[in-house]
């Protein structure tokens, strides 16, 4: 075990603050990650404060780790020691079911493990990316081009494949209107990816208030939902609508503004459950549906994409000692349009 200076939630709902914690020996198969920045992700507040459920303590958030390799096992073939690579939302998985064997180990049917708030294989809690090292598997481990920057490459790990899986799965591109809900860490790639597919693209935010931003980042159009005239000049007008808030939604109204056909994806996760009238689905064919991430595959598909069309995270980057405040400015939709840790500073 190798001892390394973090970030942690002692306890739910409790300011993080520094501390150690161990990491494993560098294994045949695994790499050695110099972490050079952690983006912050909404998922990580929630689950610091338990919001969707149970979770293990003393926790190391961050799920969108960029860094350098400084070390690998014998036996690792597909990187070096100076490669640039990242680490997005899981560590591990079963690598033999269905879902492993078709790339999709997002969906490991045994379950994939998260990395952080997760069990590992050997039994031990997963420690996230508020650190200065990891240890992965060569597996769970992606490329970062030579085009993209460690600092705005980070949040692709988690909100760029989130949005990226399901605008690829869904047919975003050319001769498509697809519209993104809030403008916020997802939704900003969002718009820059499904503008970079070629989609027609629209926001959907509450007000007006990042209508400039939106409009720079790639979308066409760009609505206040507090207007009501919003859902009646859009009625029946878009192919596609990801969801990227975690507050819950009118979904029924969000429905209405669905093409025959047309599906409605959420990638962001209220606490509470939320209630449907079907109707708003039979009518016209449609789909209600939800994505995670994307499997190891795409999502070095994605980061290549990235690379391709100059798509970075917009950041505003921080010092650890930062981190709660962030936290709390993350929670008011106080950043444009992500925190990313310096870790050096952690
Ligand atoms: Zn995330
Ligand atoms: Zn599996």
């Amino acid at each position: 075990m190798t001892t390394v200076a973090a970030y942690a939630a002692p306890a739910a709902k409790a300011p993080l603050e520094r501390t150690t914690i161990e990491r494993r020996e560098v294994g045949e198969h695994d790499i050695l990650i110099d972490i050079k920045f952690a983006g912050i992700c909404h998922s990580d507040i929630h689950q610091a404060r338990e919001g969707w459920g149970e979770a293990i303590f003393p926790m190391v958030p961050g799920h969108e780790i960029a860094g350098v390799v400084s070390e690998v096992g014998s036996g690792v073939t597909r990187f070096r020691v100076g490669d640039r690579v990242g680490v997005g939302c899981m560590v591990d998985s079963c690598r033999e079911c269905d879902n492993c064997r078709a790339g999709l180990e997002q969906y490991c049917l045994n379950g994939a493990t998260m990395t952080y708030n997760g069990i590992g294989r050997d039994g031990l809690p997963t420690q996230g990316g508020y650190a200065r090292t990891i240890v992965v598997d060569e597996n769970y481990v992606v490329r970062i081009p030579e085009g993209l920057s460690l600092d705005e490459a980070a949040p692709l790990l988690c909100a760029g494949i989130t949005t990226y899986s399901p605008l690829r799965h869904w047919n975003a591109g050319p001769g498509k209107k697809v519209a993104v809900v809030g403008l916020g860490g997802l939704g900003h790639l969002a718009v820059k990816i499904a503008h970079a597919l070629g989609a027609e693209v629209t926001v959907l935010s509450q007000s007006l208030r990042k209508k400039d931003d939106g409009l720079k980042l790639g979308a066409d159009h760009y609505y206040a939902t507090a207007d009501p005239a919003t859902f009646e000049n859009l009625r029946g007008s878009l192919d596609l609508i990801v969801s990227t808030v975690s507050a819950p939604l009118d979904l029924g109204a969000y429905l209405s503004l669905l093409k025959t056909d047309g599906a409605l994806v959420n990638v962001g996760a209220p606490e509470e459950p939320v209630s449907l009238n079907l109707f708003s689905v039979i009518g016209g064919r449609k789909t209600l549906a939800g994505s995670s991430i994307g499997g190891i595959r795409e999502t070095q598909e994605m980061l290549d994409f990235c690379a391709e069309h100059g798509i970075g995270a917009e950041i505003e980057l921080i010092g650890a000692a930062e981190i709660n405040e962030a936290y709390e400015r993350v929670l008011n939709s106080d950043v444009r349009y992500r925190f990313v840790i310096d870790t050096a500073t952690i």
